[in-house]
């Protein structure tokens, strides 16, 4: 299996840390608002980084952090008059309503900054004991002239970003990317208290922090958008390797940009598009299908163009399903024919591919072809629908198929099973029998049996 490396921009096999064992860090929320777009991406597709490991055998940690203290959130509790705690506890727990509307299963282990501030505290003391780190007033900063290998993940030189930089007001620093690791508390702010005094941790600790507690001083996948590059991942692993002298993780994973409408997201631009108010729009497959359809790594563009493909795309799968009636055989032990082997192969080289979401969708439109075709026999199409929906559930689809099967799309088939009758019936107004007919003629074939009684016509399933 190969994936892509940040670190040294190639595809790399993969070979855990421990055999049978992936560990995985991903930079989870900031909590002062509902999450746009933009932030699914990333939650969503290491949720199908999880699944396909889990998938391929592997045993999975995945730890995702909660930053619960920033000046995001006090700006935001200053905005809402209310204590920064009732901005996270409320943000907290729309993410966790947010992801699981989103068919995210979430992470194994998901620590929240406010509860690891001791080991903060000691890791920040630490690089101050190592030189790589120095206090001012209160303040602590890191030092990147300490770091050699600063730079060496978002590949700059110290260099080169001085000679481009803008002069800095903090006259505290001793280089201008000198970053913080603890900030000063200024009045009513929160505060913890520390050797420098009161005040609170800076994001880029936290993650170093709570990523080598739960997964090691190295560990195998650390991920996020690609803005976090730099710096906020540049300057944790300046940090990991301050203090264990060790790469902080093996493999890099960054997904690409969202644009909306062609335009970058932007407060001025008004384009933040909360999840919340897209799946008010758009069921949860819909978004998710959006997403998969193109390779992490690709920019995306949001349009409601491609959210209606998108729709139609996932509404193939089920009109498929419901054609063979899935729900019927779901509990049965089907056993593939042997020529399925090649899709299963065909969907395992893509995800190995650097997790080729989009060629693994191409796979479940073959299987999804093979449901479809009337001419095949109905054993192989009952077949293919199971492995359809084995390998859909790998990328997080049909996690909800009893409901889809027996209530919405139902629903549609009833509609358009009556749809086809006021069809027949006009065409027998216009004395058409071959059309009538043949609609009555087709709608058996597919097992429903259309009845012409004195109150009008009535349909029957055969099945
Ligand atoms: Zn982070």
């Amino acid at each position: 299996m190969k994936i892509y490396n940040t670190m040294t921009r190639q595809k790399e096999e993969f070979v855990p840390v421990e055999p049978g064992k992936v560990k995985m860090y991903s930079c989870g929320p900031t909590v002062y608002n509902y999450f746009h777009i933009g932030n699914a991406r990333p939650f969503l597709f290491f949720d199908v980084v999880k699944r396909y490991f889990n998938y391929i055998g592997y045993d999975v940690t995945y730890v995702q952090n909660i930053t619960d203290i920033d000046d995001k959130i006090i700006n935001q509790a200053n905005d809402e008059k209310v204590s920064y705690t009732a901005v996270t506890e409320k943000y907290i727990r729309a993410f966790f309503e947010d992801i699981k509307a989103l068919g995210i299963k979430g992470a194994d282990i998901q620590p929240k900054a406010t509860d690891v501030i001791q080991e903060i505290i000691d890791f920040i003391a630490k690089l101050i004991e190592l030189d790589a780190a120095y206090e001012v007033n209160g303040d602590v900063y890191f030092s990147v002239e300490s770091a050699s290998h600063y730079g060496s993940l978002s590949g700059r030189k110290l260099e080169d970003m001085q000679a481009g930089a803008r002069v800095e007001t903090n006259e505290q620093k001793r280089n201008s990317f000198d970053f913080t690791l603890w900030k000063k508390a200024k009045p009513g702010e929160p505060e913890w208290d520390s050797p420098w005094g009161k005040g609170r941790p800076g994001w880029h600790t936290e993650c170093v922090v709570m990523s080598c507690s739960n997964l090691g001083e190295t560990f195998d996948i650390h991920g996020g958008g690609v803005d976090l590059i730099f710096p906020h991942h540049e300057n944790e692993l300046a940090q990991a390797w301050a203090v264990n002298k060790k790469p902080l993780c093996n493999y890099w994973v960054h997904n690409g940009f969202i644009n909306i409408e062609g335009e970058k997201m932007s407060k001025s631009l008004n384009n933040f598009f909360t999840l919340r108010d897209i799946l008010k729009e758009y069921d949860a497959e819909t978004v998710r299908y959006f997403f998969l359809s193109k390779h992490y790594r690709s920019p995306i563009d949001y349009n409601t163009g491609i959210l209606d493909e998108s729709a139609k795309a996932v509404q193939n799968f089920y009109n498929a399903l419901e054609a063979v009636d899935y729900l019927k055989t779901k509990e049965d032990k089907v056993v593939y024919p042997v020529e399925f082997t090649k899709y299963t192969e065909a969907f395992i080289e893509a995800m190995d591919d650097d997790f080729n979401t989009a060629k693994a969708l191409a796979v479940l439109f073959e299987i999804n072809k093979l449901i479809s075709n009337q001419e095949n026999s109905n054993e192989l199409r009952v077949s293919a629908s199971h492995l359809l929906v084995e390998l859909g559930t790998v990328l997080g689809f049909f996690s909800d198929i009893d409901k889809k099967l027996k209530s919405g799309f139902s629903d549609i088939s009833e509609s358009l099973i009556n749809l086809l009758i006021t069809y027949r019936n006009e065409a027998k107004t216009r004395r058409d029998w071959t059309l009538a007919d043949k609609i009555r003629d087709d709608l058996l074939a597919l097992g429903v049996q259309l009845l012409d009684t004195k109150e009008g016509t009535v349909h029957k399933l055969l099945k």
